[in-house]
Parts: C-alpha cells; structure tokens; sequence
C-alpha cells in the first residue's frame, strides 16, 4: 500500500486550487461538499466558478497564482491542466507547506483524491494506487447501486441517537439493535420521513430493552467445498453473528476471513486418520461457549450432514437443553461433478447414487459392493484416497468391470482445482502417480465429458 487512506477533517481550513478549466471543476464539484475555505486562483474561470464565488462558496482570484498565496493551507490541487504551470504552482504551494495534487500527474502528487461513494456521514473512498480508474469507478458504481440514497440519512439520524440507545448493554444487546435498525426498521421508516425514523428508534429500543438476553445458539453451518462464493447467504449470514466459530481443517482462510472480526476462532482441524481435537473436546468446547451465552458456528466442510459426525454434536448439546439449527452447504461431490461436466444422476444410466466414506472409524468402511459392482451405478467416494486399493479390490472381486471410469477431482471449486481421470483397473497405480495431496472426491462409474476433458482450463476459469 503505497497511499495510506485517512478522512482529512477540512472544517474551516483552507484548501487552495489552481486553475479554472474542467480539472478544476470536477475537483471543485468534490471539494466544496467538504466545510473548508476553498481559494480558486483562475486567470480564466469557467462561468460556473464565477457563478460559485457569487454564492460564496468559494473565493475567487482572477490572477495567476503568486508566492504567498498558499500559506496556511492543508492542501493544494494543481489543477491547470498545463505541465509548466503545475510545476510552478507545485513548487510554491509545497515551499508554502501544503500538501500537494497535481491533476494526472502521481508521480509529483503528495496525496491522490479517491473515487467517493457519498451517503454523507458514511463515505466510501475507493482507491487504486493510480493503477486502474476503470475499476475504481466500476466499484463505485457497484457500491452505488447498493447502498439506498436513505442510508445517509439513516446514518445521520442514527448518529443523533447513539447516546440513548447506550441503555443498552454493551456488546451483542447493542449490536443487534443497530443491525435491526439499519437493515430493517429504518429502512422501512424512512419513506415517511425523519420523524417516522426516531419514532421507529423509540419504539425499536422499547423493544431492545425488553428482549430477554438471547440465550446461546449452535448453528451447524456447511461451508461448502472451498470457494467462497459456493457459500449460502443464510451461511454468511450466521457467521457475519457468529461469537464463536468452530471450524474443520478443510474451510478455505477465505471463508473464515469472512467472520467478524472480533468473533473468537477455534481450529478443530481433523485429519483423516491423523492427529486430530477428540470429538469429545469438540462437543465440549460447542457446550461450554453455548452455556456461556454466545451464538456459536459449528463450520464444518461441503454439506454439515454428510460424513461429518454432526449427529454425535447435536446429541451433545441436546443433552444440555441448547438450542441449535443446521445451514445446508454444497458438498464437495456436488462441487465435484460440476468440475468434470457431468450430472450425478442421468436417464438410462444411473436412477440412483450412492454417497460413500472410503473409511469409517473401525478402518475402511464395507458397503453392498455387489450392487455397486452392476453396470451404470455410480458412487461418489469421500475420503477415498488411502481406501482405493481396497475399494478396488472389493469391486473387481464383486464381479465390477475392470474398464469401469474412475475420476478423482481434487481441490474442487478452488484455484487448485486437479482432475484425474482414470479406470477401476488403473485406479491405485495412477493415484499414486498423482500425488494428489489435498482433499479428493472419487467418482466411480463417471468419466469427465469429452468437453470438459479437452479444456481443463477452461471450466477451472469458470470455477475462480
Ligand atoms: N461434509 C463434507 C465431507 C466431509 S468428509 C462434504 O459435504 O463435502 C471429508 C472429505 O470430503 C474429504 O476427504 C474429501 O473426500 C471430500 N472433500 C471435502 N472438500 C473437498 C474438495 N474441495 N474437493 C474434493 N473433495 C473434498
């Protein structure tokens, strides 16, 4: 980060400018929603600098700027669009001891003017380091199209009742009536005008204050297979709430930086077959936050109910009375299979599909292999990396054919995303060429389609 952003306060300081062409109006247009005491030097003004100095909004100086007259300003814009003149004007306004903008021109700037979103007093400023003005007005138009035109004005007002709605407790108590009063009640209020946003403030509070304190919650929350945007609004939601987030090895950094930043994260990463927190001191830590009042996230890989011991947690804290609900994820097979092209189930081939753990807790998991075996099942394996030996060797002996395709999608829906394509036959023997090091869904019975087989690259673009 070559410039560091700050909100300068302006409040009756001087802000000089030279220049009176179209530069300078468009950051006149900027400046003057600021409260400073802007001096325009302009040999030429364009009509509407005249027009503004008549409303004395700014002062007016009809003369090149001289030694002298920038003194005792903050800030100085080199605005007339000519490369000697800024040079000149630069070189006193910075002997004077302003800080200095030259229009197009970063290189002798001291400071750049960020692209604004304005809902006064909230103020987004949008920079780039000079790099790309197309994106920075792209994100602006973007954040524009978000935030209501009201947002200001519910900002502003909320603003005047911060001290009354400190009667509430500091904290979640108070969190939660601004989130309500932001994203619900004053959004509604605010078409009826001012009045009718304090009455709802009031009326909000009443009901603030009388709330019982909400008693600690689990959400058991999928977080999908990787990429953040394959999250659920309800998932971002509750971690957006979250005191405390639980979260597996396999959730991406990017999903947990999602988490408000003051919301406690524990790492109860579990390896297959390694090392791993006991799932009695998970169901403890779930309790011991819940008790303690907080809403806690139990984030747990692809879809919270497959293959991810979530009815050993909520049997845990049933036992404790704590209340809970679960947010349905996109598991990875899912991810999985939109990678390789392909559909999970399909009109003559396969009417069912089978979800299996390529291990269980007692070893490798044993299943009715002789119905997989029949021809056009197909199974999506989980955790089937270090069981594909014995899963093969189960099949074949079960009567499977040894042609039968056999696709491992590693990484699904993340930039390192790996398909392996392959046959029950060859199945251990390319594995193990593979290497494949990070978490891999195993379909038996599905080949990737000849499209997305030719183009690897193409469906991994669609997936970043
Ligand atoms: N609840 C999870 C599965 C947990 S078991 C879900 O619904 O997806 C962990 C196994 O899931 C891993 O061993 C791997 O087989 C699979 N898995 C999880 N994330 C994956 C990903 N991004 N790509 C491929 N497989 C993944």
């Amino acid at each position: 980060m070559d410039h560091f952003p700050i909100f300068l306060s302006t409040k009756g300081q001087r802000i000089v400018l030279s220049g009176g062409g179209d530069a300078a109006l468009a950051k006149l247009r900027l400046l003057m929603k600021s409260q400073a005491k802007i001096s325009v030097y302009a040999p030429e003004p364009a009509p509407e600098i005249t027009a503004w100095a008549e409303e004395g909004r700014l002062t007016l100086h009809r003369r090149p700027l001289r030694l002298g007259d920038v003194l005792c300003a903050k800030l100085f814009y080199a605005a007339d669009e000519d490369e000697t003149e800024d040079a000149r004007t630069a070189a006193i306004a910075r002997a004077e001891g302003a800080l200095v903008n030259i229009v197009d021109n970063l290189q002798d700037s001291a400071f750049i003017t960020p692209a604004i979103v304005d809902r006064d007093p909230v103020t987004i400023a949008i920079g780039t380091e000079g790099a790309a003005p197309v994106l920075a007005r792209a994100i602006k138009a973007d954040l524009e199209e978000r935030l209501p035109a009201t947002l200001g004005t519910l900002a502003r007002i909320g603003k005047g009742f911060r001290k009354v709605a400190d009667a509430l407790p500091f904290g979640r108590p108070r969190r939660d009536f601004w989130r309500d009063y932001y994203f619900n009640a004053g959004p509604h209020a605010v078409a009826e005008g001012e009045t009718a946003v304090e009455g709802a403030l009031h009326t909000l509070l009443d009901d603030h204050l009388s709330r019982a304190a909400r008693p600690g919650h689990i959400a058991f929350v999928g977080g999908g297979p990787g990429d953040p945007e394959l999250l659920t609004l309800k998932a971002r939601r509750a971690l957006d709430e979250a005191d405390v987030v639980i979260y597996d090895r396999l959730i991406s950094s990017e999903i947990l930086e999602l988490a408000r930043r003051e919301a406690l994260m524990i790492d109860v990463g579990k390896e297959g077959f390694g090392p791993s927190t006991s799932q009695d001191t998970i169901n403890d830590l779930l309790v011991e936050h819940a008790q303690g009042g907080a809403q806690v996230v139990r984030l747990k890989s692809g879809d919270a109910t497959i293959f991810g011991r979530l009815d050993e947690e909520i049997d845990a804290v049933d036992a404790h009375g704590i209340g809970w609900h679960i947010v349905p994820g996109i598991t990875s097979a899912s991810a999985a299979v939109a990678a390789i092209g392909q559909s999970l189930t399909k009109r003559t081939r396969n009417a069912s599909v089978r979800f299996l753990t390529g291990h269980d807790m007692k070893g490798f998991a044993d299943h009715d292999w002789a119905a997989l075996a029949r021809p056009g099942e197909v199974a999506a394996i989980y955790m089937g990396k270090k069981s594909a030996r014995f899963i093969q060797g189960r099949l074949i002996m079960h009567g499977a054919d040894r042609a039968t395709p056999v696709t491992l999608v590693e990484n699904a829906s993340r930039p390192d995303q790996r398909i392996l394509e392959t046959t029950l036959d060859r199945l251990p023997t390319d594995l193990a060429d593979a290497n494949l090091t990070g978490p891999a869904l195993t379909f038996y019975g599905l080949a990737p389609r000849a499209a997305a087989r030719l183009a690897p690259e193409i469906l991994k673009e669609e997936m970043a």
